[in-house]
C-alpha cells in the first residue's frame, strides 16, 4: 500500500482508491487533486467499503509533492507581538520547498540546536485558481490538514535579508496530515482550535478565527498574483508560543516528540534525532 492514496473512514479503516475504483483514479496521491470534485462524488458511494486496517505510523503525507507550497508569516496578532514586529498590513509570503514535505508520523534530523516549532492550519487547493474572489475562495479548497512549519532560526534570520524559505525547508521540515479533511467534515472551517505540545507540556494554543488574514483573503491575494494549482498548499501561519520568543529561547532537542493538533483534523507526531551537523 506504500504511497497509494486511501480514503479513511471515521473508524480509521482505509479504502485503496485506485483498486476500489478499478483504476478510474491513478495510484498517485498528488494526481487526485486534479480531479478532486469527481473523487469526492465517487467517495460518497464508498461508505462502509473501507476494508484495510490502518497502521497510522505508516501513513505518508496526503500531498507528497505539492506543485507549490505557500506559507504566511506573522498571521496571528499574538505571534507578531511576541516577535516584536508590527502587525502586517499585507500577509508576508514565503515558500517551503516541496521536498521538505513529510508525513504525519515522522522522524526528522535536527541540523542544529536552533530548530523551532510552529503549528499551522494547512489549506489544500482543489482546483486551478486565478483571481478568485474571497466569497468564492472556500469552493476552491480540497480540504484542510494539520501542518508543522519547522524553522531553523539561524539560517532563517541570517544574511542581509531573512531567508525564510531556506530556513524552513530542511528535509522533513514540513510534516502534514494525517488526512485531507473536506470542509463539510469540520464544524466551522474559519474557527478551528490548534495546539502543539512536547510531551505533557503545551507550547502553543490558538484558534484559526484569530488569523489576521483568513483563508478566503489569502486565496484571493495569492491567486491575484499567480495561479494556484490543484494540490498546492498554503501554510496559514502560527499562533504565539514559539521557542525563539521565549526567555530564554527554547529549541527542539534529539529525543523529543512534538505533537501538533487541530480539532476535527487530527494530529501529527514528529520525533527528532541529531543530524550530522548537530553539535
Ligand atoms: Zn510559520
Amino acid at each position: 500500500l506504500a504511497g497509494r492514496p486511501v480514503l479513511l473512514d471515521p473508524n480509521g479503516a482505509a479504502l485503496d482508491v485506485a483498486a476500489a475504483s478499478d483504476g478510474r483514479f491513478a495510484p498517485d496521491p498528488q494526481a487526485l487533486f486534479e480531479r478532486w470534485d469527481e473523487l469526492v462524488r465517487w467517495s460518497e458511494g464508498q461508505t462502509g467499503n473501507a476494508d484495510i486496517e490502518v497502521n497510522e505510523t505508516l501513513l505518508g503525507p496526503p500531498t507528497p509533492l505539492p506543485p507549490q507550497v505557500f506559507a504566511i508569516g506573522l498571521n496571528y496578532a499574538d505571534h507578531a507581538d511576541e516577535a516584536s514586529i508590527d502587525r502586517p498590513k499585507a500577509p508576508p509570503v514565503f515558500t517551503k520547498f516541496p521536498t521538505s514535505i513529510t508525513g504525519p508520523v515522522a522522524e526528522v534530523a535536527l541540523p542544529s540546536r536552533m530548530v523551532d516549532w510552529e503549528v499551522e492550519l494547512v489549506v489544500v487547493l482543489g482546483r486551478r485558481s486565478v483571481e478568485v474572489a474571497e466569497s468564492a475562495a472556500w469552493s476552491h479548497v480540497a480540504g484542510l490538514m494539520v501542518g508543522q512549519d519547522l524553522s531553523e532560526r539561524a539560517v532563517q534570520l541570517a544574511g542581509p535579508v531573512p531567508q525564510f524559505s531556506l530556513g524552513k525547508s530542511y528535509t522533513g521540515f514540513s510534516p502534514v496530515g494525517p488526512a485531507v479533511v473536506t470542509i463539510d467534515e469540520v464544524s466551522d472551517p474559519d474557527d478551528l482550535p490548534l495546539s502543539c505540545s512536547l510531551g505533557d507540556e503545551e507550547l502553543q494554543n490558538g484558534r484559526t478565527k484569530d488569523l489576521i488574514f483568513a483563508v478566503p483573503e489569502l486565496i484571493a491575494r495569492l491567486s491575484a498574483v499567480c495561479p494556484l494549482l490543484p494540490g498546492d498548499l498554503i501554510f496559514t501561519g502560527t499562533p504565539s508560543g514559539v521557542g525563539m520568543a521565549r526567555t530564554p529561547p527554547r529549541f527542539l532537542e534529539p529525543g523529543a516528540t512534538l505533537t501538533s493538533r487541530i480539532g476535527g483534523l487530527g494530529e501529527l507526531r514528529t520525533s527528532f534525532t541529531a543530524g550530522h551537523t548537530y553539535t
